[in-house]
């Protein structure tokens, strides 16, 4: 009898990857069943590990040839289900492509591997003086790959910009297994925008092998407030009153007071008392520039109803003012069993009204949801909380959940902000685009990948499905197994 598809995948895989590259073994399998969004799992039907570029792009080779999916992952760290694995599909892991090959510091670059950790980056071109600026809250453990999949945000986004600004030029595998390059060293280049299109499509179009990024001269100055309100109203007029006078910060984050609470417990970040929000702003620059800023984002604040305002003057109270909100999301495991990480964007007007509503849903249901984000561009992650145990309690949070994104929505924003689409948000698509846009957006995918076998079942949702939730059960569904449905 012939060997199946899958068998003479792993036959050819083991000949071209080192053993302990290529996993077959049940129990090894399951280890990489989800990623940061834990409620959705899915078994791989196999996992490998290349070590080259060159490996990886055969491995695609194959899955084109013998038509089967695959899913790229990095660190695993995503929040939206982008690197759930498919189960009769291959999990491509990046994780030993990690070498910085190059920090470029007469022309401000770095070329690195899709493996290599965020905080790498910064960590080998500080001594050259300079940073690489996209710094998502788990930028000590995810990949650059995973970034630009994502097209990551963080703290430092709101003056310096997403990946998108720093990605310069990628090398990347089409899903015929092709190697080609995107962007260059020239500035510009003539034609479509296709790194453009890579950079934020959650690996729907194929994997990315090589980045070339931008880096940023570390400033001259630093300076890191965290401010203290007695309510979210009152630390938002702060935003917009900083925002309003022309003064972009390197950062400007909000949490509220279930979220500072759970940062306390967690990391002993000693914020201010009773504090009903707490503002981390930081100034960035020339020295003459962030005295005069922050004398204005002194007043602002001031004006706005500070209670309290902290000014870090040593490296450690910097480094516990940013402790207390970059480990906020893990921290609320300390008050809740189980939570939800919401994400959505809204224009930042809108930010104190979208508060109040989301504490009347709150309310209303019952369900308990701590704020952190990034207030000076309006992204939004709120921390839905629940216990499992309890029966029914998932589901309430899943609605509030949802209600968070519909007025995300019906405020002008978009339901996600920074962490992508993936199978999580997938039935969320039609709230937002019409069936054109939809498809208009499927014909780019074809164009790179024509038999969607490149992370298939992320972003898009099945045209008569749209309306659920994906990815709570293993392989197709049983109307697609049925005939009755069909993904498109
Ligand atoms: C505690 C915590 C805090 C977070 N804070 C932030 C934040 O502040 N900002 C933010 O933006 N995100 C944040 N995230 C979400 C997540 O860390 C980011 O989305 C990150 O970019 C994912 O990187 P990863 O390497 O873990 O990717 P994975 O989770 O492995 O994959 C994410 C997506 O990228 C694709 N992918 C991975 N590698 C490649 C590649 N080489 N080529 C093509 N596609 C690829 C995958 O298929 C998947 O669709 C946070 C997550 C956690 C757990």
């Amino acid at each position: 009898m012939g060997l199946t598809p899958l068998e003479t995948l792993i036959r050819r895989a083991r000949a071209l990857l080192p053993e302990d590259g290529v996993i077959t073994d049940h129990a090894r399998l399951r280890t990489y069943e989800c990623d940061g969004l834990a409620h959705y799992r899915v078994t791989p039907a196999l996992v490998v590990i290349p070590e080259t570029a060159e490996q990886l792009a055969a491995i695609v080779r194959c899955c084109a040839e013998l038509q089967i999916p695959y899913v790229a992952r990095g660190s695993g760290t995503g929040l939206s289900g982008g690197s759930l694995p498919h189960a009769e599909g291959v999990l491509v892991v990046t994780s030993r492509l990690r070498a910085i090959k190059e920090v470029r510091r007469e022309d401000q670059r770095a070329v690195v591997e899709p493996g290599v950790i965020n905080l790498d980056v910064t960590r080998a071109a500080t001594p050259e003086g300079y940073y690489y600026a996209p710094d998502p809250s788990s930028q000590q453990v995810c990949s650059i790959g995973g970034n630009v999949a994502e097209n990551s945000g963080g703290a430092h986004c709101l003056k310096y910009g997403f990946t998108t600004n720093h990605v310069l030029a990628a090398e990347f595998v089409a899903a015929d297994g092709d190697r080609v390059r995107l962007g260059g060293d020239a500035p510009d280049s003539p034609g479509y925008d296709l790194l453009g299109a890579v950079v934020g499509s959650e690996g729907t179009l194929g994997i990315v092998t090589e980045v070339t990024v931008r880096l940023v001269r570390l400033p001259e100055k630093v300076v890191t407030l965290l401010v203290g309100f007695d309510s979210t109203d009152r630390a938002g007029a702060a935003v917009s009153a900083i925002i309003a006078a022309g003064i972009v910060p390197a950062a400007i984050e909000m949490m509220d007071a279930l979220a500072i609470e759970a940062a306390e417990a967690a990391v002993h970040c000693n914020y201010p008392d009773g504090a009903g929000a707490v503002l981390v702003i930081e100034l960035d620059g020339p020295a003459a520039e962030v005295d005069a800023e922050y004398a204005d984002v002194v007043r602002f604040c001031e004006e706005t109803g500070a209670f309290e305002i902290r000014t870090a003057k040593t490296a450690e109270e910097r480094f516990l003012i940013w402790k207390g909100r970059k480990s906020a999301f893990a921290a609320v495991g300390r008050i809740s069993p189980d939570y939800i990480v919401q994400d959505g964007v809204i224009p930042r007007t809108a930010l104190p009204e979208v508060l109040r509503a989301i504490a009347e849903l709150s309310e209303r249901s019952g369900v308990r949801v701590a704020n952190v984000f990034h207030a000076g561009d309006g992204n939004l992650h709120p921390l839905v909380l629940f216990d499992d145990a309890v029966p029914g309690a998932g589901d309430a949070a899943e609605e509030v959940s949802r209600g968070i994104l519909d007025l995300c929505l019906q405020h002008g924003g978009s339901i996600t902000g920074e962490h992508g689409v993936g199978a999580d948000k997938a039935g969320h698509m039609p709230k937002m685009y019409a069936a054109d846009d939809l498809d208009t957006m499927q014909l780019v995918r074809c164009a790179f990948d024509p038999d969607r076998i490149s992370n298939p079942g992320k972003i898009f949702p099945t045209p008569r499905l749209c309306g659920e939730r994906p990815g709570r059960r293993q392989g197709a569904h049983p109307l697609q197994q049925a005939g009755v449905a069909e993904v498109f």
